[in-house]
C-alpha cells in the first residue's frame, strides 16, 4: 500500500463515522489486518467526532528502549516467560483453544446466558465450543493458534477459513461466540464467523452487537436461532439504514426503541458472557466497573468459577465484593503496563520485577496496591463529574426479580454492599 508493508494501523470504520455508541477502533495484526479490536466503550465513535480515519504507525529509524538494569531485566523476563509457560491456562488451554475454551466451562457451571439472558445453558454449545472451533479451524487448513503481535508467548488466537480453506476472520473470541452465538440460540460457527468478520469490517464491538441483537430478537424483530437474519441485522447497522443506526447505538438504545425491558446492560454497556446471577462475583464487576458492564475490569470468573486466586462461591453473596475489588484493583495495575491481560496468570512478582528493572524503580506490592486504587479513583472522579451516582452501580432490576434456571438463582449481593467496592 501507499505506506509499505511495515506499518501498522488503528482505524475506525463506518460505524465510526456514524458516530455509533457501539463503534470500535481497529488495530492491524501481523498480517496486517484490522482484526485486534478496542471494542468497549463506544470508542470509535470519538474517532468519528473527532474526523480521525486512521492513526498510521511507521517505526523506521526508531530504536527499542534499553531497561535501565539490563541484567535483572533479563533475569525477570525469564521467570516471568516460564511462568507463562508452565502455567495450565496460559501455556496450554489458551493456546489450544483460545479463550473459546470457556464455552463448555461456563456452560456447564449453568451461567452461559443464553436466548437474551434467559436461561444459563444452551443446548448447543458443544457445537461452538472452542474445542470444536480448533478442529473445525485445523482440520480446514486454518490455525487455532496465532498471535494478535510477534512478542506475544501466549497465542491465544487462530484464523478460521471456510471450508474451502478461504479466510473468513481470525478466530472469534469466547465472547463473541457467546455473544453472536449463544446469546441468540445460534450454533453454527461458520455464521458466527461472518458475524465477527461484519463487526471487524464495520468497526463494531462483537459484545454490543450481538447482546443487541438477542434484545432486537426478543422484540420480535428476528428469531432466536436465525443467523440469517442475524447477519442482515448487522448489514443494516453497516449501511447504516434507520435500523442500523439503532441498533448499532447498541442493547439499551435498541431495548429503549422497541420497548423492551429485559436488557442486560449497565451505564448504557451491555454484559458481556457470563450470566451475574450465575457468577455472582462478575456481577459486582459489572455493577460497579467505571465504564459500564465489563468483564476485564474485575475477572472474578477466575475464582468463583476456576478457584484461581482462592475459591469463593459463585452462587453465594457472601465475599464478592471483596473479589471484585481486589480484581479490580490488580486489573487497573496490569491495564496501566500496557500488556495483554492474560499475563495475569503468571506471577504478578516477575512482571513487578520487570517494571521496576526497566525503569530503575524499586516499587513494592503496597505501592503497586496503591496505585491501582489511585487509576480506579481517577476514574470515578471522571464519572462523578459526568453525573454518575451509586444509583448507576447496579444491575438491571430483573437480575434480582428473575431466577436463571438451572440454578434457579437472582443476583443476591445487596444495594449497600455494591457501595462497598470502593469503600477500602
Ligand atoms: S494472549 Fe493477548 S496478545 Fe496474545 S494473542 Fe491472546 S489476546 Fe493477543
Amino acid at each position: 500500500g501507499e505506506y509499505g508493508d511495515k506499518i501498522a494501523c488503528i482505524s475506525m470504520g463506518p460505524a465510526g463515522e456514524m458516530k455509533m455508541a457501539a463503534a470500535s477502533i481497529a488495530f492491524t495484526d501481523m498480517e496486517q489486518r484490522p482484526t485486534r479490536h478496542a471494542g468497549r466503550g463506544g470508542v470509535g465513535a470519538v474517532m468519528g467526532a473527532k474526523g480521525v480515519k486512521v492513526i498510521v504507525i511507521d517505526d523506521a529509524g526508531t530504536k527499542m528502549r534499553s531497561p535501565k538494569d539490563p541484567e535483572k531485566f533479563k533475569a525477570a523476563t525469564k521467570e516471568w516467560v516460564d511462568g507463562l509457560k508452565k502455567n495450565p491456562t496460559t501455556g496450554e488451554g489458551l493456546p489450544s483453544y483460545g479463550t473459546n475454551v470457556l464455552t463448555n466451562v461456563i456452560n456447564e457451571a449453568g451461567s452461559y446466558p443464553t436466548h437474551n439472558f434467559l436461561w444459563g445453558r444452551f443446548e448447543g454449545c458443544e457445537k461452538i465450543s472452542g474445542e470444536t472451533q480448533a478442529e473445525t479451524e485445523t482440520s480446514r487448513g486454518g490455525s487455532a493458534t496465532h498471535g494478535c503481535h510477534r512478542g506475544c508467548i501466549i497465542r491465544c488466537s487462530g484464523t478460521y477459513v471456510d471450508k474451502d480453506g478461504h479466510y473468513i476472520t481470525k478466530q472469534p473470541e469466547y465472547e463473541t461466540v457467546w455473544a453472536h452465538g449463544g446469546n441468540c440460540g445460534i450454533n453454527d460457527l461458520d455464521a458466527i464467523a461472518q458475524l465477527d468478520r461484519l463487526d471487524d469490517d464495520y468497526g463494531l464491538d462483537t459484545i454490543e452487537m450481538g447482546a443487541t441483537i438477542a434484545v432486537a430478537m426478543e422484540a420480535g424483530i428476528a428469531k432466536f436461532g436465525d443467523a440469517k437474519a442475524a447477519i442482515n441485522l448487522v448489514k443494516e447497522v453497516g449501511k447504516g439504514t434507520h435500523l442500523g443506526r439503532i441498533l448499532g447505538n447498541g442493547a439499551a438504545v435498541t431495548g429503549k426503541v422497541f420497548g423492551v425491558e429485559r436488557v442486560p446492560v449497565v451505564k448504557g454497556q451491555a454484559m458481556p458472557a457470563y450470566d451475574p446471577r450465575g457468577i455472582m462475583g462478575i456481577g459486582v464487576t459489572y455493577a460497579t466497573s467505571t465504564m459500564g458492564a465489563d468483564h476485564t475490569a474485575g475477572y472474578a470468573v477466575m475464582t468463583n468459577i476456576m478457584d484461581i486466586g482462592g475459591s469463593v462461591d459463585p452462587l453465594k453473596p457472601e465475599g464478592q465484593v471483596e473479589l471484585s475489588r481486589n480484581l479490580q484493583i490488580a486489573t487497573a495495575v496490569v491495564d496501566s503496563t500496557g500488556m495483554c491481560l492474560f499475563v495475569a496468570f503468571a506471577t504478578f512478582q516477575a512482571l513487578l520485577d520487570m517494571v521496576n528493572s526497566f525503569y530503575d524503580m524499586n516499587m513494592t506490592a503496597d505501592d503497586v496496591v496503591a496505585f491501582g486504587k489511585s487509576v480506579l479513583k481517577n476514574e470515578r472522579d471522571f464519572n462523578i463529574k459526568a453525573g454518575f451516582t451509586s444509583e448507576h452501580d447496579r444491575l438491571p432490576e430483573y437480575f434480582k426479580r428473575e431466577a436463571l434456571p438451572p440454578h434457579n438463582i437472582t443476583f443476591q449481593v445487596k444495594d449497600e454492599d455494591l457501595d462497598q467496592v470502593f469503600n477500602w
